[in-house]
This record gives structure tokens, C-alpha cells and sequence, in this order.
């Protein structure tokens, strides 16, 4: 067996899967394309190209070298961007922090990560400040700043970012080294206890972006990634690399659009001006830019939009797929670099309503991945489209463990399969369904109820905006459901049995579980988020704990 095993010539070249070879072929190929961040700069990719050569210059020059961490905090922008290339292509790590995490989280963060730079947007001062004598790794702060002046800050500030471009070199001779340093490190969002460090290496970055590129370029028709579209992330760049999309789009060579701070009226405006036709975002956040008056007004035809981090509703794919958007569903998590599956709608006919199924299915694998729904004694359940299991994955991109906690680690890698805590069905065509988190299902009696079925079913009542299931405390049944909801404004609230009313009527045509007629209704102002913009069904389950009976 042994001499089968490649024999390299002493001066063959073996090429490592780095990162700074993904932005080679789109600066020879596209070298005109741009880069633009909000109304306020654009360049080209062959100025982007000496920025990242400029940037590791000037991190050199403040000191830092392969092994060392680095941190971001800034909202989505080219600065971001380039950290993406220069901090890992220098063999340092970099940290994405959170910022949307509370303030003692996000020292916790800075503090567990060790980092030794923080490259900061003078809107976070106010946080870091607070670190003053509790964190000693910190031994450089780099201003990234819109405004021409510097703020005020008891932050000892090395430099502002542009400033350090301007006066460095834009040559650089990036170095190769072993595929396997780690790159990046973030953090989880942390709706349970601490948040927990992932981390990943080159090549792991790298056979992400071809994988999911794979995926997005061989679909027949919808939902193509190709070098006509133009890319503006709605996922934050700090939350899991924006799902790897800034380094697919940069690897194709696309025009590139980063937002800044997440505002309606900014993105819906740079989607009409700048022409957007790519983005990637979580439910809550379509729900927001639909809600926007001028939502209506824009023809948003030709914008293809991956909805993750949570299921996509029926009605909103629905209003969607009304305004002419290719919109389809991908999933993932912090712990996977992200992407597993996406869900295209492949090359069937179908009528409009099974096409709106398979969109809001969670997806089929990406090429590399190996994905199993497995009961709780890791046997496969029937490819059936009902049966429910865990998913479990193995793939080139997921984090090896958690950043220095060796107990958690091992439960996510239990039995050598990563444990993703995602209920799921599988049918006979590997597309998978998330029907929810192991910790959100609802436990009636013995029985699962998924909270997520139910959910869109309420959804689909007139009155309704937004809708959150979860299980409460029930002395006769462990659990029964409770569905917080926020209603549409303007029409006539609808009394709580009226909602259980319109559930009823799908019990009654076999499309929902008896299970559900234990449903009780409690209209709400809003519902509590996760950083990151997701529901958060943990802080809901304490909030309406004393409906318990
Ligand atoms: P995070 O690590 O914060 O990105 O959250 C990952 C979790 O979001 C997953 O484990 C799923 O529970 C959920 N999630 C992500 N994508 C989807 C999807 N397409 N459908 C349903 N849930 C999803």
C-alpha cells in the first residue's frame, strides 16, 4: 500500500490550500470590477489587491506576525474585507468579534480569544474602554473610522486604518505555510451559558468556498452564483464570515457592495443603485426590509437571496417569490464554517406551490459533505420525508472542537460525527426538512411537536406578523405549545381562538398534529432576538414562564 502513496520530485511544488490564492485568478481576470462600500468609497479589485498587500505591511509594522491574533469590530465594510485576506495571509489569526453581544460578552471574547490587536470602529469605544486593566494581551488598538476626525477615546489608538494604508508599501511577499493554521475565530452567539470559540483553518476556508461555489454554479438555473452578479452581504461579516460569501464572490471575481450598519433605507438603496443581485440573509431581516414603505416600490426581480440561520416561512417566500425574488433556503451553523446544504429547486416542473415547498425545504448536501438524520442511537431513520432525527455531519470545513473547552468539544464531535442539535426529516431526493432545535421542540406527553410547522401555519393567518412557538410548563402533558404573536397593524385584532380556530382547520385536513389543539395564544409587542437576529426562544421560554400550569 505504502508505494502507492505519492513520491513528490524533491523540487515539485506542493501546493498548500491558502487563502491568498483565492484572490489570484479575479485580479488577473476582472481587474476593473469593484469593490464599493456604502455611498462613501469604491475601488477596483487591482486597488483592492495592493490594499491587502499595503494592510500586511502596515500590520507588520505595528508588530504583528504569524501566530498572533487579531480582532475586528466594525459593521460590513471593505476595511473588513481586507482583514479577511491580510490577517490570515500574515499567518495570524483573525478574530471576528461579535458586536452585538453584550459587553461583558464581548470582553469575554476578546479576553478567551487572546487577542493582541483590535482594529475597532470608534462606535465600539464605549465597550473596550470598559477592558482597561482586566485584559493585558492587548497590545495595539488601529482606528477604522467614516469620519475625518478622531474621536474621543481613552483607547491608547496606534493609527486610523486608511491613514497606516496610505503611508505603507503595496508590496508584500506573503510567505507559504502548512494549510492547516488557523485563519479565524469567532464566537457562538451564546444563547446558552458563555459563547464558545470556533475556529478554522486555510484549507478549511478555502474547500468551504469551492464547495459552496460548486453548489451555487452547477444549479441549472436558480440560484446561480456566476460573475455577473453583483454581491452585497445581509448576514454580518463578524457572524460565521458572513457565511464564507466574501471570499466565494472575491474568489469569482464579482462586483462587491459591503453596507455598513445594517439601516432599511441604506440597504434597499444600494440594492436599486448599485444593482444588487446576491445576497444572503436571516428571516428577521427580509421581515424588516419588507416591512420598509419602500419595499413595495422596488422591483426586486433578478435578486437572489439565501435565507439561513432559520427556516424561511412559507408566507414570506411567498411575498418574495410575489416581488419576482430567487429565493431559496441554505443551512448552517457557527460550528460548520458554515454551509451543509441549499436548497435549489433542481430541474422538475412544478407547480408554483411545490416549488415554494422545496425552496423553504432546508436543502440537499454540498458536494464533500456527509449528512445523516440518525436516531439517538446514531442508526440512519428512514428517508421518508416524516421520520425525525438528529442531523449529524462530517465535511473538510468544521471547526475541530471549541476554543480551549475540551467538554463541549467532545459532546459536538460525539461518535466522530459533529452534532448539529437540529431536528430534521430526510426523503428519498436527500432533501432535508429542519423541523427544529432539539432543544425547541415541544415534548407533549411523549410526542414531538415541531415548533417550526407550527409556526408557519400561524403564520399563514391574515392578521399576523410575526409569529413564536414555544413549549411551556404543563402539569398533565410536559409541554403544551404557547404562540406569541406580534400582529400586522392597521387591521382588526383578531381574537386568541381565532387562531386556534385557522389551526384547527388544518388538523382537520390531516396537514397538522392533534398535538396542536393544546395551543394557547398570547399577543405580544415584539419578540426578543438573539445577536445575531434571530428568535430567541430561550430568553421567551423565561420571559412567559409563569403561563405555566
Ligand atoms: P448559528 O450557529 O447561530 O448560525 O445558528 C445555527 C442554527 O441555526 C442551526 O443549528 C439551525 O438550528 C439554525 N438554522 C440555520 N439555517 C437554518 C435553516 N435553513 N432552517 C432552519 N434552521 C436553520
Amino acid at each position: 500500500m505504502s508505494d502507492l502513496l505519492i513520491q513528490r520530485t524533491q523540487s515539485a511544488y506542493s501546493y498548500p490550500l491558502l487563502i491568498k490564492n483565492l484572490f489570484m485568478a479575479p485580479v488577473v481576470q476582472n481587474p476593473d470590477q469593484e469593490i464599493v462600500y456604502r455611498d462613501i468609497m469604491r475601488f477596483t479589485y487591482r486597488d483592492f489587491y495592493s490594499r491587502v498587500h499595503r494592510l500586511a505591511n502596515a500590520l507588520t509594522s505595528l508588530g504583528v506576525k504569524a501566530g498572533d491574533t487579531v480582532a475586528v469590530m466594525d459593521w460590513d465594510s471593505h476595511r473588513y474585507l481586507e482583514c479577511f485576506y491580510a490577517v490570515p495571509m500574515l499567518g495570524a489569526v483573525l478574530h471576528t468579534v461579535n458586536i452585538r453581544l453584550s459587553p461583558e460578552q464581548i470582553i469575554f471574547t476578546i479576553d478567551h480569544a487572546e487577542d493582541d490587536y483590535i482594529l475597532i470602529n470608534s462606535e465600539f469605544f464605549p465597550i473596550v474602554e470598559q477592558i482597561k486593566g482586566r485584559i493585558n494581551t492587548v497590545k495595539k488598538f488601529v482606528l477604522l473610522s467614516d469620519e475625518p476626525q478622531t474621536p474621543q477615546t481613552t483607547l491608547p489608538l496606534t493609527g486610523e486604518y486608511e491613514q497606516l494604508l496610505a503611508a505603507a508599501s503595496d508590496t508584500f511577499n506573503f510567505q507559504d505555510f502548512d494549510e492547516n493554521t488557523r485563519a479565524t475565530t469567532f464566537y457562538t452567539t451564546g444563547t446558552t451559558g458563555l459563547p464558545k470559540g470556533v475556529y478554522f483553518s486555510h484549507r478549511q476556508l478555502v474547500l468551504h468556498t469551492l464547495g459552496t461555489l460548486a453548489s451555487l454554479s452547477t444549479s441549472h438555473e436558480q440560484g446561480r452564483f456566476h460573475q455577473k452578479d453583483v454581491y452585497m452581504p445581509i448576514t454580518p461579516m463578524f457572524h460565521v464570515h458572513a457565511w464564507g460569501f466574501p471570499y466565494i464572490a472575491t474568489a469569482v471575481g464579482v462586483k462587491q457592495v459591503y453596507p455598513g450598519k445594517y439601516i432599511p433605507a441604506m440597504l434597499l438603496k444600494l440594492i436599486k443603485e448599485e444593482q444588487v443581485t446576491f445576497s444572503h440573509c436571516v428571516p428577521t431581516i427580509l421581515h424588516m426590509l419588507m416591512a420598509s414603505p419602500e419595499f413595495d416600490k422596488l422591483d426586486l426581480s433578478g435578486w437572489k437571496v439565501v435565507i439561513g440561520g432559520a427556516a424561511l416561512p412559507r408566507q414570506m417566500c411567498r411575498k418574495a417569490r410575489e416581488h419576482g425574488i430567487d429565493i431559496f433556503s441554505g443551512y448552517g451553523m457557527s460550528e460548520t464554517c458554515p454551509v451543509l446544504t441549499i436548497s435549489h429547486v433542481g430541474n422538475d416542473e412544478l407547480n408554483p406551490d411545490e416549488e415554494i415547498d422545496i425552496r423553504c425545504k432546508t436543502g440537499r448536501p454540498l458536494p464533500l459533505v456527509q449528512l445523516r438524520v440518525v436516531d439517538e442511537a446514531m442508526n440512519d431513520v428512514p428517508r421518508d420525508g416524516a421520520s425525525v432525527g438528529e442531523i449529524v455531519a462530517r465535511a473538510p470545513w468544521l471547526t475541530q472542537g471549541y476554543w480551549k473547552d475540551s467538554r463541549n468539544s467532545e459532546n459536538l464531535w460525539k461518535d466522530g460525527y459533529l452534532h448539529t442539535g437540529d431536528v430534521a426529516n430526510i426523503n428519498s431526493r436527500n432533501y432535508v426538512a429542519i423541523t427544529d432545535r432539539i432543544k425547541d421542540v415541544i415534548k407533549i406527553g411523549g410526542e414531538w411537536l415541531s415548533s417550526l410547522e407550527l409556526e408557519d401555519i400561524i403564520n399563514l393567518h391574515p392578521a399576523v406578523s410575526e409569529v413564536a412557538i414555544i413549549g411551556i410548563g404543563d402539569a398533565k402533558w410536559g409541554e403544551r405549545p404557547l404562540a406569541l404573536i406580534v400582529l400586522k397593524g392597521g387591521s382588526e385584532p383578531p381574537e386568541a381562538r381565532e387562531i386556534g380556530a385557522h389551526v384547527k382547520a388544518f388538523i382537520d385536513k390531516g396537514m397538522m398534529s392533534k398535538l396542536a389543539l393544546l395551543l394557547d395564544v398570547t399577543f405580544v409587542d415584539q419578540i426578543d432576538k438573539t445577536s445575531v437576529g434571530k428568535i430567541n426562544k430561550k430568553a421567551l421560554r423565561e420571559r412567559f414562564s409563569a403561563q405555566a400550569r
